[in-house]
């Protein structure tokens, strides 16, 4: 069966003609590929969200938002809290679906310190994300 040589510089390892690299090779070949999707998606993904924090959709949506929940801290609230909100917050995650970047009920006002502890649960495993995903989506139904 005729044989060529590995395609990483400085490999002589021989592999069969169907292969590029050689097994080594092949698996430093896929990890640097997971890393430059690992890149462009904090980067290129990221400057896309960026622009679009800065976006008149977005600011309109913030403002209607803002006044639905009547300028206030919406989990504080269910706490019988009040406090102003700081910012709202996308309940499905920007990154996870863009359909639903200016849907209503995808939208929540919240202060700083709650949106701290809403995304340190998002973080804690997929299913503390999806119980306090549920949790918020509960809170604002009515809207
Ligand atoms: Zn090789
Ligand atoms: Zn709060
Ligand atoms: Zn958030």
């Amino acid at each position: 069966m005729p044989k060529k040589i590995c395609y990483a510089r400085g490999c002589n390892e021989l592999i069969s003609m169907k292969q590029t690299y050689c097994d080594k090779h092949k698996k430093i070949h896929e990890e640097e590929k997971r890393l430059s999707n690992y890149i462009y998606d904090l980067t290129i993904r990221d400057k896309n969200s960026t622009s679009f924090y800065h976006s008149d959709e977005w600011l309109l949506t913030r403002a209607d938002i803002k006044a639905k929940d009547k300028g206030l801290c919406v989990l504080c609230l269910s706490n019988k809290a009040i406090t102003f909100m700081e910012l709202v917050h996308h309940i499905t995650e920007l990154k996870e679906n863009w359909e639903l970047r200016c849907e209503p009920r995808n939208l929540i006002s919240l202060c700083n310190s709650c949106h701290n502890e809403v995304h340190a649960e998002y973080k804690r495993s997929n299913k503390h994300k999806e119980d306090m995903q549920h949790k918020l989506k509960s809170l604002i139904k009515d809207r």
